[in-house]
């Protein structure tokens, strides 16, 4: 029996949205989808702060019991120590972060990240149970040189090294050419790799992870070009750049079943 995968529509504020600003952001997006009628529950809605942000979001969200999940934009490989600067998934853990962006693209290319730095931040939030949201994705140059999916599969298979079949993991295909460049991929592109990505996930985690994993998409998404994606069978959700932070914009995205009819 096919097993359905709740639609996950996550928020990458990137570095935007200083704590108040978060707090009056959440406060707004869940009025927002509150008017809109919107059925909790029908899709999951993650918002990824910056760090400093987590513990006010957190406050919140517990505190009035909003349907939010949250998570963090980046974790460090180690569990503690020397590592100035860093932030373990240890400390995400105990904020109650759900989840954790691990090798976005804007980390690979001004932090240096590589395969196996991404491999090992993966292994860390797994060892302290935060979901890593694993981002892979093509240059322009790749694309051209190697098709669409050689290398985000490759990044995925180097990134699910040494990781147990049960994980619990996001994948999320975000083009790089496509991240803030209002060139969103096609959906048929997206779904040609996300399900090439699927294909990585069953030979390294096994046929049932494979099945109730859920891979987003991520690449200039906007309202009006959400529904399209999310028709493709092997595109489960959205990860949510620039039009994360605009309240009205990111409501309409959640909100994609109803406003066009899905
Ligand atoms: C991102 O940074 O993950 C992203 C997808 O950005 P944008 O939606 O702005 O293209």
């Amino acid at each position: 029996m096919a097993v359905s995968r709740t639609p996950f529509l996550a928020g990458n504020w990137k570095m935007n949205l200083d704590h108040l600003q978060a707090v009056a952001f959440v406060q707004k997006l869940h009025w927002s989808l509150r008017d809109a009628a919107h059925e909790d529950g029908s899709v999951e809605v993650g918002i990824f702060p910056p760090f400093t942000d987590l513990r006010s979001v957190q406050t919140l969200i517990d505190a009035d019991r909003i349907p939010f999940s949250f998570g963090a934009q980046d974790v460090s490989e180690h569990d503690a120590g020397a590592y100035t600067g860093e932030v373990s998934a240890q400390f995400l853990a105990k904020l109650q972060v759900g989840y954790v962006i691990v090798g976005h693209s804007e980390r690979r290319q001004y932090h240096n990240e590589t395969d196996e730095v991404v491999g090992r931040k993966v292994q860390a939030a797994l060892r302290h149970g935060v979901v890593p949201v694993i981002c892979v994705g093509e240059t322009a140059e790749d694309l051209e040189e190697h098709g669409a999916s050689a290398v985000p599969a490759a990044q995925l298979v180097r990134a699910l090294e040494d990781v147990a079949a049960d994980a619990d993991i996001v994948v999320a295909y975000e083009p790089v050419w496509a991240i803030g460049s209002g060139q969103a991929a096609t959906p048929q592109q997206a779904q040609e790799v996300c399900a090439a990505l699927r294909g990585v996930v069953a030979e390294a985690l096994g046929p049932v992870t494979a099945e109730r994993t859920r891979i987003l998409y991520g690449g200039s998404v906007k309202a009006g070009n959400i529904a399209g994606f999310m028709r493709e069978p092997d595109v489960d959700g959205a990860l949510v750049g620039g039009a994360s932070i605009v309240v009205d914009e990111f409501s309409a995205i959640v909100r994609y079943q109803k406003h066009v009819g899905v």
